[in-house]
């Protein structure tokens, strides 16, 4: 059977340097390489070396070393190409963009008057009740 959560992708060629990439930093848990295609240059992607597939199978532990990672890079992101900001956006399955089947943080450096889409993202409203439906749900979820 074909198995999604443990298949070979582009970024376990980088972590073994299969193929090349620009790496910023790499410690026993996480590697930090910057995006072939940027948002802005020196948009970095961050990433476990233990293969996770996104938000839904990681481990806790995993994502903690990968957000830590993601904020020492931030802050030397931020210095780095002297940003106004850093926006941090993971996506989680292929209808929220996710592209590469490897859990990755984009970390952007963000510039004043850049016009990045996800600065202006639309912000919708509910329909009556429906606030209060989802967060019901949302907690009975939880709750299990
Ligand atoms: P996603 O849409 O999955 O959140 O983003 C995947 C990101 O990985 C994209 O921004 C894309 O430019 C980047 N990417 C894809 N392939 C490679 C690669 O081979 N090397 C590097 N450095 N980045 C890559």
């Amino acid at each position: 059977m074909l198995d999604i959560y443990s298949m070979e992708d582009i970024f376990d060629q980088i972590i073994r340097r299969d193929i090349p990439a620009e790496i910023v930093y790499e410690d026993d848990q996480t590697l930090a390489f910057l995006d072939i295609n940027p948002n802005n240059p020196g948009s970095t992607l961050v990433i476990p070396k233990k293969h996770a597939r996104n938000i839904f199978d990681v481990e806790p532990e995993t994502l903690a070393a990968v957000m830590e990672t993601a904020r020492k890079i931030a802050v030397a992101l931020r210095a780095a190409v002297d940003a106004d900001g850093i926006n941090l956006i993971m996506n989680n399955e292929e209808t929220a963009a996710q592209a590469v089947f490897h859990l990755h943080v984009h970390v952007i450096p963000r510039f004043e008057g850049d016009g990045r889409w996800f600065a202006s993202w639309p912000h919708n409203g509910y329909a009556e009740g429906q606030r209060a439906e989802v967060a019901e749900k949302i907690r009975a979820r939880l709750a299990r």
